[in-house]
């Protein structure tokens, strides 16, 4: 069973209202007194983007919680792909996202234990896993604590939707988010996996408690986060709540006129609505994103589902540089009159990868290190991932 409630994201306390309702409505009781909540923080930007579950949705749903139940302990964990490896990397994170703030208000104006952890470096246990080598490390605090899972509700360039499976990756150690995109290898090097795949196991694997997709704002278009001119911010105002994940997605991507055959990760189940609720609606469907199939002038961009969430950022912060930049954008131009034809390559390529008829070759990332190594005069941008600085120089000076 799911709800669907009304949230205005501008009040706290109103927002606190809310998530007393839509507890309430699904009769939610945590099984522990130590709670643990994973929002989806993937990007540096403030909740007006439309990129970050907005912090004022996991404060109320803090306060809510904390005002039914004898709670001893909340922590908020996320390893965000880009961000997690490096502590300063982390702090940028959560104090842009709103997130240092929202836990300085809780703890100093609520008296409620909150802490911030980042995912990368806490304990871990070891879980049966259905690729090789069989066996995956996750978060002890997955046993220790009740976990709270909370997507935003946005579309996703190669996921087709991210909502509460596909949140879950957030939950991976960065090592198992990149064999996550490049496949799980055996002993011989053959890959036995792909991305939907392990998404979808992880979601049989790890079932949270409780589910609460934040629509208060949304993002369509090329998501996960905010790509200039491919992605737009939709004012949805609610949030869907359900104590079985697959169950809240499956009503998010009715909300948002996806059909569920297009999400790979997702298996259709009955969705049912508590009393009460908001209708099950769906008012305008989103824009999907878009498969670039065509080159754009006489860029080639060859990426896939093989690239991880690394230099899928390196790609999207290089974009938003050279689209925010009129120096930059100019040496685009007088790039692009220099040659007939570009090929740029990011993620796991293999030489069959590479066309014929191609043009200079641009190799991004070290997964594209080995097959660059067949072109003498092919361009090799190295990094796991690449700076986006560095790669924005190169890319627009060729
Ligand atoms: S080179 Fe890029 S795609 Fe490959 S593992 Fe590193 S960050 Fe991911």
């Amino acid at each position: 069973m799911i709800t669907i409630v009304g949230v205005n994201p501008e009040s706290l306390d109103d927002v606190k209202q809310a998530m007393g309702k839509l507890i309430d409505r699904l009769g939610y009781t945590p099984s522990k007194p130590r709670l643990f909540l994973k929002p989806n923080i993937v990007d540096a930007l403030p909740p007006s983007h439309a990129v970050d579950v907005d912090p004022i949705v996991t404060g109320g749903l803090i306060l809510a919680l904390n005002d039914k139940f004898d709670i001893e302990e909340f922590i908020i964990g996320e390893n965000s792909g880009y961000f997690s490896e490096k502590p300063e990397t982390f702090k940028r994170l959560i104090k842009t996202s709103g997130y240092e703030e929202m836990v300085e208000i809780l703890k100093d104006d609520y008296n409620i234990p909150v802490s911030l952890v980042n995912l990368e470096y806490v304990e871990l246990d070891e879980y049966e896993w259905k690729f090789p080598p069989y066996k995956i490390k996750l978060p002890s605090i997955l046993k220790t604590h009740s976990y709270i899972n909370l997507p935003k509700m946005k579309t996703h360039g190669t996921c087709m939707v991210t909502l509460g499976v596909k949140n879950q990756k957030g939950l991976l150690l960065l090592k198992n988010k990149k064999k996550f995109h490049l496949g799980f290898r055996d002993d011989e090097g053959k890959y036995h996996s792909n991305l939907h795949e392990c998404i979808y196991e992880l979601g049989e694997l790890i079932k949270p408690e409780l589910t609460v997709c934040d629509a208060t704002t949304a993002l369509e278009g090329n998501g996960p986060t905010t790509v200039p001119g491919a992605t737009w911010v939709k004012k949805l105002n609610i949030c869907i709540g359900g104590t079985d994940m697959i169950e809240v997605d499956n009503a998010s991507c009715q909300i948002m006129g996806i059909p569920l055959d297009l999400v790979e990760h997702l298996r259709e189940v009955e969705v049912s609505l508590a009393p009460g609720s908001l209708p099950l609606t769906c008012e305008e469907p989103f824009k999907r994103p878009v498969k670039r199939t065509k080159p754009y002038g006489n860029m080639y961009h060859h990426s896939s589902m093989w690239t991880c969430t690394g230099c899928q950022m390196t790609m999207t912060r290089m974009n938003r540089k050279i689209y925010y930049n009129p120096e930059l954008r100019e040496k685009l131009k007088e790039r692009d009159k220099k040659y007939d034809r570009i090929d740029f390559f990011i993620g796991r390529t293999e030489e069959e990868d590479i066309p014929e008829n191609h043009g200079v070759l641009l190799f991004c990332g070290n997964c594209t290190k080995e097959v660059s190594k067949l072109y003498p005069d092919a361009i090799f941008v190295p990094g796991c991932p690449p700076h986006y600085r560095e790669l924005a120089k190169i890319y627009v000076n060729l």
